[in-house]
């Protein structure tokens, strides 16, 4: 069997927020083409890790590397540019704009202050918009405004968002919180069906959720990993039971 590229490789990364390690010399390797999903207690350190790979906090030690470009020294639009997208816990769409509009500024623009005055709606703008629309559930609310959606609906519109800047690795902090049975099931599909042809990261809590999108699972606690592999073998796993799958 052919060796899987690696997409992300994070080595002995660390932050201490006072002194307190909220992730600690952690490794973490994520294929190209693979949907990994983060699990772990409340405080175990996984919106940390997600801050330190797209740079909104800086690492006190270790490496991240997204295809041999180190990150933890670039900038955060940067990251953004060299194909890292990542979603919040909170949505953060524009409320008085419609999903079209939504989309629409999200699609990448040019890489100089050149490209960004002379953006003009193009076909290829337009074409990406409907695209991504239909993937999110959302063709027909085009032209409503993003406050009339339903929680649900927010979300995969945020997901959307960045779908319209094309991510090679795509990073979701607990996308189905408080979404209905439905919502999740097809936010499972959606998710399914975005990870072919690029690498993912998914923090998420709702074990039925996770079963149904994750090639592999990491479990983080206190900042460190505790456990690795197929998620029948973390279910499986007594340090798992132990600290998160039996409370
Ligand atoms: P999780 O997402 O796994 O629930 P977090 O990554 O949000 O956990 O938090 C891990 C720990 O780090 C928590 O104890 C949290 O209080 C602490 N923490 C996170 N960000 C900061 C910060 N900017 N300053 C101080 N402490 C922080
Ligand atoms: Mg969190």
């Amino acid at each position: 069997m052919a060796k899987a590229e690696l997409a992300l490789a994070v080595e002995g990364l660390t932050v201490s927020f006072d002194g307190f390690k909220a992730v600690d010399d952690l490794n973490l390797y994520v294929d190209q083409n693979e949907l990994r999903v983060v699990i772990g207690p409340n405080g175990a350190g996984k919106t940390t890790l997600l801050d330190l790979i797209c740079g909104r906090t800086r690492a006190s030690a270790g490496s991240v590397k997204f295809k041999d470009k180190e990150l933890t020294r670039m900038p955060e639009h940067q990251i953004v540019r060299a194909g890292v997208g990542r979603k919040f816990q909170t949505p953060s769409i524009y409320e008085n704009l419609t999903v079209f509009e939504n989309l629409e500024v999200s699609f990448p623009r040019g890489r100089t202050v050149f490209g960004a005055m002379t953006f003009r709606r193009s076909s290829e703008v337009i074409e990406r918009v409907h695209r991504v629309a239909e993937e999110i559930y959302l063709e027909d609310r085009l032209e409503n405004a993003a406050e009339l959606l339903s929680h649900g609906q927010k979300q995969w519109l945020e997901i959307g968002m960045l779908l319209m800047q094309e991510p090679e690795l795509m990073m979701l902090d607990e996308p189905v919180a408080g979404m209905s049975v439905t919502e999740r099931q097809k936010t499972a599909e959606l998710l399914n069906r975005i990870a072919v042809g690029r690498s993912m990261i998914v923090i998420e809590h709702d074990m039925e959720f996770v079963e149904n999108i994750a090639h592999k699972v990491t479990v983080l606690h206190q900042g460190k990993l505790l456990a690795e592999g197929s998620m029948e073998a973390v279910q499986a796993n007594p340090k798992v039971i132990e600290v998160y799958l039996g409370h």
